[in-house]
């Protein structure tokens, strides 16, 4: 669908004088191409700016090597500043969950895949690390919700904190706590209630929770296929309730991996784990190399 970023860079080399070290005007030229490049793996566009204004400093002035092409050297030194970028400080899959029972706070848009990522998400932990999960629905206002994570629970055999209709987000929350203290476990997972859109009366009740249970890690779940909207949704959160850490989900779709990018740039919160499918055990951990490759092209 796209053309690649390598071929369309050699296109532009070719056209060029060869000369000893990557000009200016060469790495001006080169550019232009990443720029549209990130535009159509849907980076945002001052994040490609600032992006391009960072390679731009690193590759000019840069002696051109015999064995590989001026361009096929552009796209390694935009691939290796991609993944500069991405990489948080931390180890992505290294969830804070000592001092047990670490509570787990999953928020996000509704449909974004909160629910399943946090099924996965305990399964991992179970499977991986070997601990005592336990898995909470707060959200009130969908049956349809708690019923689901139940279901997940029983498919992955992770326990669920048993449905108590009428109680409220932070009650439930607070329920949780105590039956993961009295019950032994080592981490409990409370999945929040998504909205379609961001709205105050949502932000409050997370806050309520958050506030309650003072959770270790807050993961935020975003549709990776939304885009632009993923890194707004990111900010607000950011903002109003803090978060550790970020999960894309779709990202076995074939969206192009830029809102990753754009995701980190803007919040400075690092992308821990991918969803790749409705399964399970479709979650990874994140790999900055595999989405650089993929937002390249
Ligand atoms: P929630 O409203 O945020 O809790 O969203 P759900 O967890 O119910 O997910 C909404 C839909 O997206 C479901 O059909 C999931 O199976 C699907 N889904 C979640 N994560 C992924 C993913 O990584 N890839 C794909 N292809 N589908 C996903």
């Amino acid at each position: 669908m796209f053309e690649n970023l390598s071929e369309r860079l050699s296109g532009v080399f070719d056209r060029l004088t060869k000369q000893g070290a990557l000009s200016e005007e060469d790495v001006k030229t080169a550019l232009r191409e990443v720029r549209v490049a990130l535009l159509e793996a849907d980076v945002s566009l001052p994040v490609a700016r600032e992006f391009v204004k960072k390679v731009q400093d690193q590759a000019t002035g840069q002696a051109v090597t015999k064995s590989i092409t001026p361009g096929q050297q552009v796209v390694k030194i935009v691939h290796d500043t991609l993944v500069d970028v991405l990489r948080g400080e931390q180890d992505p899959g290294a969830l804070k969950i000592d001092n047990p029972p670490a509570p787990i706070l999953m928020v996000g848009l509704q449909g974004s895949g909160k629910t399943t990522t946090t099924g996965k998400l305990a399964k991992r932990l179970k499977e991986k690390e070997g601990k005592k999960v336990l898995m909470a629905s707060l959200d009130v206002y969908r049956p349809a919700a708690m019923d689901q994570l139940a279901v997940l629970g029983t498919q992955i055999g992770v326990d669920t904190l048993p449905i108590v209709p009428g109680q409220k987000p932070v009650d439930i929350a607070k329920r949780a706590k105590q039956q993961a203290t009295l019950g032994g476990y080592d981490v409990y997972m409370l999945d929040t209630a998504g909205r379609l859109h961001i709205d105050e009366v949502l932000m409050n009740e997370v806050e309520q929770v958050r506030n309650a249970v003072d959770p270790r890690e807050t993961l935020l779940v975003v549709d990776g296929l939304t885009g632009q909207v993923a890194v707004e949704v990111a900010e607000e959160f950011e903002a109003k309730v803090g978060i550790s850490g970020v999960v894309l989900t779709r990202m076995d779709g074939d969206g192009r991996g830029g809102a990753a990018l754009s995701m980190r740039a803007v919040t400075g919160k690092p992308i821990r784990f991918v969803g790749l499918g409705e399964k399970m055990d479709a979650l990874e951990t994140f790999e900055p190399d595999r989405i650089a490759g993929r937002i390249l092209g």
